[in-house]
Order: structure tokens, then sequence, then C-alpha cells
């Protein structure tokens, strides 16, 4: 399928992470993603080199407690499912990136029966780095794009549950069709549930940007961000999940802390603080299987993991015992390695088919 310039343009920006996701590939960087966390394992306090942004000098708990303590080394060492949504609504139940408000309501209902806290991606950034108290077994809802049904149709479900989540902002799209508006997010903001992140200002692959538009992207959400809620953003969602290895120093220069990926696995500290992993949620996809996707080996003390182990039977003879394969799991693990794709070559099943601002532009 060709795309005319217009239409590219609204697959960059709309498609959502979603390329790399829905093609279940992950771009050049995933060539050097497993190298990122010897580079940034020891993360540095934030005071030293974002003196000279006044947004987190002085506001974070790590600026005060720089020292490694034992929690912190504790905190570090655990690996962490980090759950990615972008739409819950029931506009396209063909589209991966959409998630009815009933399966999420199951998703989160079955979260909490597993024993499982939510907490906050500023949660998560505070316990790797000062020491923050994690709950035993934590986790984190995470919406990329900011698509209206996350106030419309997943906050209340969140309030419900009195869940925590964070929600990443594309700030140009804000108040766009299908997408929140300012009030919408800062309601959300002020509920004290939901954490608003950055998701950049317009949502372009930043492999295909220089390291000036790659600043700017940062340095311009943030501080419309900031601005609208009066909160100081340290975290940002990478658009398509696509990173740029030589750009991550532009992330600690602009005043974040942390950024997250669309790899899939579980989050850990030794991953890189700018390469944090996380876990797509599916549509149809319980909450187990969801966990099983990304760790089918890590999750065997799961409390309701598929079984694995195969049954063993006798024939009828009463002779020589006969195997029966495991039951599928229904979400089949993915494989380590994956051939290269680039977005314009993913199907354009995305929600901009249903969801796109720019199409009234
Ligand atoms: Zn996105």
């Amino acid at each position: 399928m060709s795309y005319y310039p217009r239409l590219r343009h609204l697959l960059l920006s709309l498609t959502v992470c979603s390329l790399a996701l829905t093609s279940g590939v992950f771009q050049p960087e995933q060539a050097f993603a497993d190298t990122v966390p010897t580079k940034t394992t020891q993360k540095t306090p934030p005071s030293a080199n974002n003196a000279a942004n006044p947004a987190t000098t002085g506001t974070h708990p790590a600026a005060q407690t720089p020292q490694t303590t034992n929690v912190t080394k504790q905190n570090r060492l655990k690996s962490i499912p980090v759950l990615m949504y972008h739409s819950i609504n029931t506009n396209d139940t063909n589209n991966s990136l959409i998630v009815t408000p009933e399966q999420f309501d199951k998703n989160v209902t079955d979260l909490l029966k597993n024993g499982y806290t939510p907490i906050t991606a500023t949660e998560l950034d505070l316990a790797w780095e000062s020491g923050h108290p994690l709950p035993s077994k934590p986790i984190l809802i995470t919406f990329d794009d900011g698509y209206e049904d996350n106030f419309t149709n997943a906050f209340p479900i969140l309030q419900k549950h009195k869940v925590k989540a964070t929600i990443f902002i594309i700030t140009g799209s804000v108040g766009r069709r299908n997408y929140l508006t300012w009030d919408q997010i800062r309601t959300m903001h002020q509920s004290g549930l939901i954490d608003i992140e950055s998701h950049s200002v317009t949502h372009r692959d930043i492999t295909r940007l220089s390291a000036k538009e790659f600043s700017a992207e940062l340095t311009e959400s943030k501080k419309a961000l900031e601005t609208e809620l009066k909160k100081t953003i340290t975290i940002f969602s990478y658009p398509y999940g696509q990173q740029k290895r030589a750009y991550m120093p532009i992330l600690k220069q602009a005043g974040y802390k942390m950024a997250f990926s669309t790899q899939t696995g579980l989050a850990s500290f030794t991953q890189g603080v700018y390469y944090v992993k996380r876990i797509k949620a599916m549509p149809e996809q319980s909450f187990v299987a969801i966990l099983q996707s990304a760790t089918p080996t890590k999750l065997t003390k799961a409390p309701a993991p598929p079984a694995k182990t195969p049954v063993v039977t006798t024939n009828k003879a009463g002779k020589a015992p006969v195997q029966t394969p495991p039951k599928p799991t229904g979400q089949p693990a993915k494989p380590t390695t994956r051939p290269p794709a680039s977005p314009a070559q993913a199907p354009p099943a995305d929600i901009q088919v249903s969801a796109a601002p720019e199409q009234t532009r």
C-alpha cells in the first residue's frame, strides 16, 4: 500500500507507538538496546546535571537523598510489569491498540486479585533512584497518546478500583478530536491517581529528527505540561518506541529522568532508566496472558499460570505412558529475534483509522 504525503504524515503522527508492536518488530534500536544498561545503571542524582532546570532542581526527593540505600538497591533488583495501553473503547475490535472498557476492567480486577499494586511511573523512578518504598508486587498501568477515552472510559474504571496509572500525552494533540482536553488532563492529574507525563509534542519518529528537533520535542512538551498542570515532568515515552542511542544524553539535559520504550519485557533498572521495557496489553487478552506474553519463564509463580507440564497418562494397554502436549497459553511467546521492519511497512490498521483528528485538519 502506498501513501501520499498527508496520509504518511497521519500515519507517523498517529499510529502511536504501534508499528513496532503490531508488526511484532523492534526497530534498529533493538541492536543497541541491550547495551544501554551498562551505560546507565549508575544513575546519578539529578541535582548535578539538571541544575539549570528549575523544574526538577530541588523538587525531587532524590535531590536531597543521592545516596544509594539498601532499599534502593533492593528496588533495583526487582523486575516490574509495566502494562501498555492506548485506547479504551469499542470503536474497532480489530485494532490491536484498542481494548474494550469491559476487558480493561477485567484486567484491572484480575491484577488486583493476583496481588499486584499499581504504582505510577514517578513512583517507579523514585523507587529506583532514592528508595521510595515499593509494594510487594508493583505493577504499572500506562497509556500512550492521551486519547479522550482514557478520561471517559478508563478513568472511571481506575477510580472504581482506586488504582494508579500513568498517561503519556502528545501535547500538540491536546484538545483535538478524540484526544484529551487540558481540562480532562487536569481533572485526572488532580485526582491523585493519574501521573501525567510526556509523549512529545508531535509524535514524530525521533530517529528521523535532528538532535535539535528532538530536544525541542522534549522541552516544549515538558513546558506545556508543567504550565498547565503545575507539576514537574520528568518522564518520557518514545513515540513508536523508537530511540536513538546518541540522543539519550538529550533526555537528561532536558530534565528527564526516565523513558519508556515499547520493547516487550518486564521493567528493570538494569535495562537503563532511559529504555524501560513494557508489555503491550492486547484486546481480549487476560491479565495472566499479558504477563505470560512478556516473560513466560519468569512467571511460573504467578497465581494462575497456564499448565505447562505435560499431562502423563497411560494407554489402554497400561504400558508405556503417553504424553499429552500442554494446551496453548493463548498468547505465544514472542521470538527473541525479529526481522527488521520500518513503520512504513507496518499494516495501517491502527488508531488513526477511527480516531485521527488530523482527518479534520
Ligand atoms: Zn504514541
